[in-house]
């Protein structure tokens, strides 16, 4: 049989690649974001609880209502938000699949979609399979800055929307208040909406306030913005999100996930839905995920690496020019083989490749395994 690719350009996604590689060579697993420290026995037993309680058939396509409704708390307590649980905010399986379906929900063939790069991985793709285009836009090197006067000019009466990351995976920058003003500027008076990926929201560092979406109420009237559960409480296997957009907006986005994943792990959400009023669990995670950062950062001066500030996510960047010129891709495979340690070469974030010879760190790991990886990596 044959089978005419709808993503001839796309191969397996490097988290993939370098798992399997890390695991083929027993390597420490500075790759994939993911936390290797438990996550909380209180949110654990909850799922049990929901499931013993037999909280286990489907709840409502759009979510579980108490689930929604403690978002709705959580974002008027933090953001000073008003959103309608019941029109505004659809769980969905993972951050992932939120960012797919409000793609999906308004990209017609032949339509532009801004993206900076270096981008998470799934975002191109994404827009490609709509038959879309993206438009991209480097983040300005070493600090990864936006260029507004490039988006500006890269704006056209064929864009769609426009993605933005914050805090930003790979490269850890934030987006500021100066950032929020230009994209308003940017935005005002035309129909380009805007995909917010804030799945770090809680991972922020250095007491910079985190500039969702959800408190420019102009700004969230043309946005969908998607948020993950994994990430705030350190369960990337859950694979549980939502979607927070304007009823309009939610309207179409349900429509594409009624008929893809109709609705979500029941007990998860039941779980959830208490686990949520504790904000200390949620508050809590940008220290803990600082202090990792400082303490890696603090290591890694035993290493010929040279890293970046990192103000957010569970990464950091460095450069390795000190050790090699070659390519990164090569180098953090020979990493990977030689030193032991699996990392990710930041240039398979952008469409051509940029090579400015960067890895990405993932520093949400035990204390033990930073110091274990940092040893290996010393001798390198
Ligand atoms: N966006 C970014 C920038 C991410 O790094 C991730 C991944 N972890 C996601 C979205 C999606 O998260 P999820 O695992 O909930 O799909
Ligand atoms: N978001 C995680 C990362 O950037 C992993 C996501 C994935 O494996 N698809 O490492």
């Amino acid at each position: 049989m044959h089978i005419q690719s709808k993503l001839p350009a796309v191969g397996t996604t490097i988290f993939a690649v370098m798992s399997r590689l890390a695991s083929e060579h027993n390597a420490i697993n500075l790759g994939q974001g993911f936390p290797d420290f438990p996550m909380s026995e209180e949110l654990v037993a909850l799922v049990n609880e929901a499931m013993k309680n037999d909280f286990n058939q489907y709840p409502p396509m759009p979510g579980w209502m108490p689930l929604r409704e403690a978002i709705a708390g959580k974002a008027a307590f933090l953001y000073q938000a008003r959103i309608n649980p019941d029109t505004e905010i659809t769980i969905t399986p993972g951050g992932t699949y939120a960012i797919y379906s409000a793609l999906t929900a308004i990209l017609q063939p032949g339509d532009e979609v801004v993206v900076f790069e270096p981008a998470y991985d799934s975002y191109i793709p994404n827009i490609e399979i709509n038959g879309a285009k993206a438009v991209t836009i480097n983040l300005v090197y070493p600090d990864y800055h936006i260029d507004w006067t490039t988006v500006q000019k890269a704006v056209t009466s064929k864009t769609k929307a426009i993605i933005v990351n914050s805090p930003h995976n790979p490269t850890g920058s934030v987006i500021r208040e100066e950032d929020i003003a230009q994209l308003r500027k940017i935005t005002a008076g035309t129909n380009i909406f805007i995909i917010s990926d804030e799945v770090y929201e809680h991972l922020i560092f250095d007491e910079i306030p985190h500039q969702s979406i959800l408190r420019y109420p102009d700004l969230l009237q043309r946005s969908f913005v998607c948020f993950s559960f994994g990430k705030t409480y350190n369960c990337t296997g859950w694979k549980l999100g939502y979607c927070i957009a304007p009823e309009p907006l939610s309207k179409e986005f349900r429509k594409v996930h009624q008929f893809n994943c109709f609705s979500c792990h029941t007990p998860t959400q039941v779980a959830l839905a208490k686990f949520l009023h504790k904000k200390e669990a949620y508050l809590s995670l940008s220290s803990i995920m600082q202090q990792k950062r400082d303490y890696f950062k603090k290591l890694m001066e035993q290493t010929r690496f040279t890293m970046a500030d990192s103000y957010g996510s569970y990464f950091i960047c460095g450069t390795y020019e000190r050790i090699s010129d070659e390519g990164d891709k090569d180098f953090a495979v020979r990493l990977t083989k030689e030193a032991g340690v699996a990392t990710i070469p930041v240039s398979v974030f952008y469409q051509q490749g940029k090579d400015d010879k960067v890895l990405r760190f993932c520093f949400s790991k035990k204390e033990e395994t930073l110091e274990a990886a940092v040893e290996k990596l010393s001798r390198f």
